[in-house]
């Protein structure tokens, strides 16, 4: 079977969770497949987004951003940079708050984390809306970097994430209805 649709094979989708009506999109049964694994990998490596002398480091959301961030950064000479949920690091943070369907969230960084001008490619596992994606972008100019661009595995069709992310380049691997 093909690359592509191997992976795609291998994601599992979940109806009614976490809450009735969301159809939940779950890559992990293709990372724990060892050639599920490598495709990812080597397929973000390939897509990525601007080539790889234009940005200097990664930025990963938590939690699945963290599964797909850190092997790209390394694959890339680059170094990985955690955009947390809000409580879980020490001080001092840096904060930005985001809307959702109903209340908000709030992602954190070390405010150490991102030298001033440093060019940053933003990683996570699943675009929906693009509202933690934009998140991420604000958190990290406020940090003082500059977004380069966006990777994610999967998009969520219909949602027009990757519109709301315009001007900035992204790039997305399978795109699931
Ligand atoms: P957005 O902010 O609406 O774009 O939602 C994307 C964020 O929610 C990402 O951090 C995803 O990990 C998570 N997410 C939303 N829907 C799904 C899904 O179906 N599968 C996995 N993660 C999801």
């Amino acid at each position: 079977q093909e690359d592509a649709a191997y992976f795609v094979s291998l994601i599992r989708s979940i109806s009614g969770f976490p809450k009735e009506g969301i159809l939940f999109r779950d890559f992990l049964p293709a990372l724990a497949d060892p050639r599920g694994l490598s495709i990812v990998q080597e397929a973000l490596l390939k897509a990525l987004p601007v080539a790889a002398d234009q940005f200097d480091a990664i930025a990963g959301l938590e939690a699945r951003g963290f599964l797909i961030g850190p092997q790209l950064a390394a694959a890339l000479g680059k170094g990985f940079i955690a955009l947390r949920k809000s409580g879980k690091l020490p001080p001092e943070t840096l904060a930005q708050e985001y809307s959702l369907e109903y209340g908000t969230a709030t992602i954190e960084m070390e405010k150490e984390a991102i030298k001033p001008g440093q060019r940053i490619l933003i990683v996570d596992d699943l675009i929906a809306t693009g509202g933690s994606a934009q998140a991420a972008a604000q958190l990290v100019s406020k940090a003082g970097g500059s977004v380069a661009g966006f990777s994610f595995v999967m998009e969520l069709e219909g949602l027009q994430g990757c519109a709301a992310l315009e001007p900035y380049p992204v790039s997305t691997l399978v795109s699931m209805p």
